[in-house]
């Protein structure tokens, strides 16, 4: 049964979480399952003339809030197991961070790679069809956005399909993550990553904590690892590095690499966007196996590629300290296991990785509010500051040179907002779920789970069962 197990350890983790609320066994029940299971097959013509039956699925966990929320995966990977899974992760994540939406994904059985342009536009825009036809998608019912394998070009395929279908005014929310020209929010490219270094700084910020680990508090200094260097993986480390971080491995599907004295993030993306892989990067050791280099010596472990990397068979030889998951499901249950009797932190899924959907919110209420965030306000604030710094240039004397009255005076645009939402989000939920870890003395996963049942949980205590 190895195709049913991701779902039955997101399940083995809530159970094992279940136990720390009050809540009815039935509920409890109602809030595991996942409410509907799309599995959709349909044909596509490729270039060649010759067609291809195409396997997808989307899945609505829950519908305690409306409308679902998740991404489409592309991967060889994706199944129906795989996509419940990752279905009932986006439910618990969501509450995790106070994201008003239910839990979906979905996910097309394709090797992105051995498509066309014109091929991949079909196969997007068809599935697209399907969900519509389906009522598996719409600015009130259920909002894709990108995942493994995804990004804005296909998420503007799939709503450029639906706006053929709908004058629903609210069209432009059916999907997030779209290019900004289509509605897009700016910063939702770099959200994930931004969050999870978000999340890691505030857990390394946490003087007890880190002492408890036997590591200095912050961020500064501390060695990392990354595994996957796609969008999450990228940004994670951008922003780790700027804050004084140092990548020193690095694991891609070609092999894995590591250097003592650090990496050039910047000149790795280069030559892997030259070479298609990261081994044989200068000055860098390559490793034989394509993931030891997670076993390495590192203070911060992240994993930022696809589910089951941390397992019973290498669980046991990693050394960090920190193990910041960025995928969602990296860990199995007899590796977290492992890590966890080791003493480590591991700051969980359906916390770090909550960026995304978390700017996913706000592109989809920029788009029923149909207005950009800070359009009213930012000149306003600007005008404000403006008179302050004026009143302390009369009262002392001293003049502000235009330098610093842009500096001073800069009011919030989209960007700036989104991003301060992004941090306070993330800053909230961490204390929260950290509370919760030293109330109950659990790890930081189950605390999570607490969190997200008795959120959830609350909602259908008060919504009551529909007759
Ligand atoms: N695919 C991302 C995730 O797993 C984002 C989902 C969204 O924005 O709806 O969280």
């Amino acid at each position: 049964m190895k195709g049913y197990k991701f779902y039955e350890q997101v399940n083995a983790a809530f159970d094992e979480a279940a136990q720390y609320t009050t809540y009815d066994k039935g509920l409890l029940s109602q809030m595991k399952i996942c409410n509907d299971v799309l599995h959709i097959t349909f044909p596509v013509e490729l270039d060649n003339g010759k067609i291809e039956v195409i396997e997808a699925w989307r899945v609505e966990h829950s519908h305690h809030k409306m409308p679902t929320k998740g991404g489409i995966r592309y991967s060889m990977t994706v199944n129906e197991d795989e996509t419940m899974a990752l279905s009932a992760l986006m439910t618990y994540k969501c509450a995790v961070v106070d994201v008003p939406f239910g839990g979906a994904k979905g996910g097309i059985k394709i090797d992105k790679s051995k498509y066309s342009q014109r091929e991949l536009e079909h196969i997007t825009r068809r599935y697209a069809f399907e969900l519509i036809k389906k009522n598996f998608i719409g600015p009130g019912t259920d909002v894709p956005a990108p995942d493994y394998g995804t990004g804005a070009q296909e998420m503007g395929w799939i709503l450029d399909t639906f706006r053929q279908m709908s004058t629903d005014l609210n069209a432009d929310g059916c999907v997030t993550g779209k290019p900004v020209e289509m509605g897009g929010i700016r910063g939702r490219t770099e959200a994930t990553g931004r969050g999870v270094y978000f999340g890691i700084k505030e857990a390394c910020d946490n003087k007890e904590d880190m002492k408890e680990l036997g590591l200095t508090p912050g961020i500064e200094g501390k060695t990392f690892v990354i595994q996957g260097l796609g969008n999450v993986g990228y940004h994670a480390a951008l922003y780790m590095i700027e804050a004084g971080a140092k990548l020193v491995g690095v694991a891609e599907i070609d092999g894995s690499i590591y250097s003592e004295a650090g990496i050039d993030l910047e000149k790795l993306m280069e030559y892997k966007a030259e070479t298609g892989g990261v081994t044989g990067f200068e000055g860098t050791e390559t490793l034989e196996k394509s993931n030891s280099v997670l076993e390495s010596d590192c203070d911060i472990l992240i994993p930022a590629a696809l589910e089951n990397q941390i397992n019973e068979e290498n669980a046991g030889k990693i050394k960090a300290k920190i193990i910041g998951e960025a995928a969602n499901g990296p860990t199995t249950a007899r590796g977290h296991e492992i890590i966890k009797k080791r003493g480590a932190l591991i700051i969980p899924d359906n916390y770090l990785n909550a960026g995304g959907v978390t700017v996913s919110y706000f592109e989809w209420l920029k788009n029923i509010q149909h207005v950009r965030f800070g359009r009213m306000g930012k000149r306003f604030e600007e005008n404000s500051y403006k008179k302050i710094l004026s009143v302390i240039e009369t009262i002392s004397d001293r003049k502000f040179t235009e330098k610093e009255l842009s500096f001073l005076a800069k009011g919030g645009g989209e960007a700036e907002l989104v991003d301060s939402g992004l941090e306070e989000t993330m800053i909230n939920a961490y204390n929260e779920m950290n509370e919760l870890r030293k109330k109950h003395d659990v790890d930081l996963r189950t605390a999570a789970f607490i969190s997200a049942i008795n959120k959830v949980g609350t909602i259908y205590e008060r919504m009551g069962i529909f007759p």
